[in-house]
């Protein structure tokens, strides 16, 4: 019976404490953990994302960069946090490619993590350095089938973004290229600019200026249809390759075990960041499409991962590609 009576007090009393944290959250910095390096495409919305929920949170926020494998060395660092609502982690779709590329994850995708909400959608583009020897994507694909030997194709590393859109461009396409695996698009995307690599897909946050400037060249957008930020760029399915599309999206997830309320806090101040108009234009710009109030809420996010996570496994079986 005592046993009983002090079982419910060590209840009430860790209760009392979860809702004293929720209420005085947020009460000192919180980290956004970033799967790529600094400068890259997903780096740069989740600085863009920072600022604005900085705002709505009125906390600082801060983004850290942890590298490696894809992405999947972040996502195990973040799954061991203190579920306490200061360690956030931002990824996009390789989270739910990686459990069917990778044999063994140092995680579980959906035990070890607390959905917050969808940020939003990015197109990616098929780009190459400014000099490479083809016009359109029709000479891009005979060029590359021809002399395969000697091109480089520049990615994330395993499961991230430009890797799934370059494996299913070299599947398209039936042939096997040479690939070069960066921390991130960010550091690729220098690589590209100087013409140490040949090209690349990647999302137009980090593409746009660019191709703009005319410093690479751009062979189409992965979408279905073209993308207002680059109006004149074709799609891949108009320029040549009819099925083919790849969209990035973005989801904010807590360590597993973060209570309730501050994810449901975490919620509402990515929902009103998203509504943020400093925020809508720079996502524009970037040709990012900030997600709707409905789908930056935690169910939406678990429905998504879920979802996709079954989307991409037969096609990635399909393809052979993993790592151990
Ligand atoms: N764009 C990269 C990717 O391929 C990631 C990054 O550097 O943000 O997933």
């Amino acid at each position: 019976m005592i046993d009983r009576i002090l079982r419910v007090l060590i209840c009430l009393v860790l209760l009392g404490a979860a809702q004293a944290h929720a209420q005085q959250y947020p009460s000192k910095v919180i980290t956004i953990v970033v799967p790529f390096a600094a400068g890259g495409p997903t780096d740069t919305v989740a600085r863009i994302l920072g600022k604005a929920m900085s705002s709505s949170l009125k906390a600082q926020i801060i983004v850290e960069n942890v590298l490696g494998a894809g992405g999947t060395v972040a996502a195990a660092r973040v799954a061991t946090s203190a579920p306490d609502g200061y360690t956030l982690f931002l990824h996009h779709i390789g989270f739910s490619t990686a459990p069917s590329l990778y044999r063994k994850l140092p995680y579980d995708t959906i035990r070890d993590f607390e959905p917050i909400g969808l940020i939003g959608d990015v197109p990616m583009t098929l780009i190459a350095r400014k000099d490479f020897p083809a016009k359109d994507l029709r000479e891009l694909i005979t060029y590359v089938k021809a002399h395969k030997e000697k091109i480089n194709f520049a990615n994330a590393g395993l499961g991230a973004a430009s890797h799934l859109c370059g494996m299913l461009f070299m599947t398209a396409i039936q042939t096997e290229l040479t690939t070069i695996p960066y921390n991130g698009t960010g550091p690729a995307m220098n690589d590209l600019l100087g013409g140490r690599v040949d090209f690349m897909c990647d999302q137009t946050t980090n593409t746009t200026s660019q191709i703009k400037a005319g410093k690479v060249k751009v062979y189409g957008v992965t979408t279905k249809t073209r993308v207002a930020s680059l109006p004149n760029v074709p799609t891949l399915q108009e320029a040549g390759l009819p099925g083919f599309e790849v969209a990035v999206w973005q989801g904010l997830y807590a360590p597993k075990g973060t209570p309730k309320a501050v994810v449901d806090k975490l919620a509402k101040g990515l929902q009103e960041a998203l509504a943020d108009p400093s925020l809508k234009q720079r996502f524009a710009e970037l040709g990012t499409e900030p997600s709707p109030k409905k789908n930056a809420t935690p169910e939406a996010l678990r429905a998504h991962l879920k979802a996709e996570i079954a989307k991409w496994a037969p096609i990635i079986k399909k393809a052979g590609v993993y790592a151990d």
